[in-house]
């Protein structure tokens, strides 16, 4: 198949060519949208990534275009209008599950550095500074962590928990039974994220999920508690979180993920000025730590990501079944 990769990085090209089962690739720097779709003219597919935007007016573009299939390189699918491609007998296929452990542990190194302050020792230290003031942090041990969405990676995480001794509590609309006989409690959200030190959110960004912690929810939390988000974005209300920050109710924010992260991850900005007066904000907190949706970047997670992907493509060539495809 003839395939147009958007969104691309050297090492996006280097996995995909790689792991490449014969189809003829073309890497595009630019993301996909209604400006670049044009682009798409003679080819077979679109491979996308979490930033690229296909909306009704992107496909009608693909489509008119002669694109046959739309590919994701990653788990989540919100950026796709599936019901909108599935209309147009366009499938979209995913990559549904990637060594999880590349973002539960991703989620984890965020706990520890906000908590510890590595980041902030090794700066100190470097510049001859051996002091401990402000450096304080708090056992992790028999901590209470509230793991939200408990599939691959919520349960990935559940693991490293158990392995620090965390008391875990959980909230999933589909609680897991094995991790229930395995000491994970499950409530309901209000009382899960009551109860809790840490916070970490690993549901999909759907309707129902969006903004799931704002304004009220935050009212729920411990005074001073931790929030983490390797989900996506869209599952926190920015400025609601930089209010409870202010106030102090929220106690430590990490980031891989940020609603309006689609102009600013995986760009340069250190000589520009940043086009956000969100995140600038959240930057000058001390008790924020934010990385650029880095969570699946191991190189176990580009090798399982690129041979899903080429299975995904080669069955679609093949007409059979497509297991990896989201359903409308
Ligand atoms: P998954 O589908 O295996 O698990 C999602 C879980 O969330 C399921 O158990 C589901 O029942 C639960 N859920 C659905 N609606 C819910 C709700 N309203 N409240 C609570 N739980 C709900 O997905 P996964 O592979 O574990 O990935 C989770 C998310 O992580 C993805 O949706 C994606 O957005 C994100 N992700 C981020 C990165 C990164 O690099 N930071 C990489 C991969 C995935």
């Amino acid at each position: 198949m003839k395939i147009a990769v958007f969104s691309t990085h050297q090492y996006d090209q280097d996995y995909f060519s790689e792991f490449n089962t014969g189809h003829e690739l073309t890497y595009f720097i630019l993301p996909l949208n209604e400006q670049t779709a044009a682009l798409t003219v003679g080819y077979d597919a679109i491979c996308i990534f979490v930033n690229d935007v296909v909306n009704k007016a992107v496909l009608d573009l693909l489509h008119t275009n002669g694109v046959k299939l739309i590919v994701l390189r990653c788990a989540g699918f919100n950026n796709v209008d599936v019901q909108a491609a599935d209309d147009l007998g366009m499938p979209v296929l995913r990559v549904p599950a990637y060594s999880p452990e590349a973002v539960a542990e991703h989620a984890m190194a965020l706990i520890l550095t906000l908590n510890r302050k590595t980041h902030k020792a090794y700066n100190r230290v470097r510049e001859g500074n051996f002091s401990l003031e402000k450096l304080m942090g708090f056992n992790l041990h028999n901590r209470k962590v509230a793991v939200i969405g408990t599939g691959n990676i919520g349960k990935a995480f559940c693991h490293i928990l158990k392995g620090f001794g965390c008391k875990i509590s959980a909230y999933d609309t589909y609680p897991d039974n094995t991790l229930a006989t395995q000491g994970v409690t499950y409530g309901t959200l209000e009382e899960t994220l009551a109860d809790a030190d840490i916070i970490s959110l690993h549901c999909p960004l759907m309707d129902t999920t969006r903004h799931l912690i704002n304004k009220q929810t935050l009212k729920l939390l411990k005074k001073g508690a931790m929030l983490i988000n390797t989900s996506r974005g869209g599952l926190i209300n920015t400025v609601d979180v930089i209010e409870a920050l202010k106030d102090c109710q929220l106690g430590y924010l990490g980031l891989d993920v940020y609603e309006q992260e689609g102009k600013l991850f995986f760009h340069d900005y250190s000589e520009d000025v940043i086009p956000d007066e969100l995140i600038t904000r959240l930057i000058s907190f001390p008790n924020v730590l934010i990385t650029s949706h880095q969570g699946f970047f191991t190189k176990e997670a580009m090798e399982q990501i690129a041979t899903i992907t080429f299975g995904n493509i080669d069955a679609f060539v093949k007409g059979q079944e497509l297991v990896n495809r989201v359903a409308v």
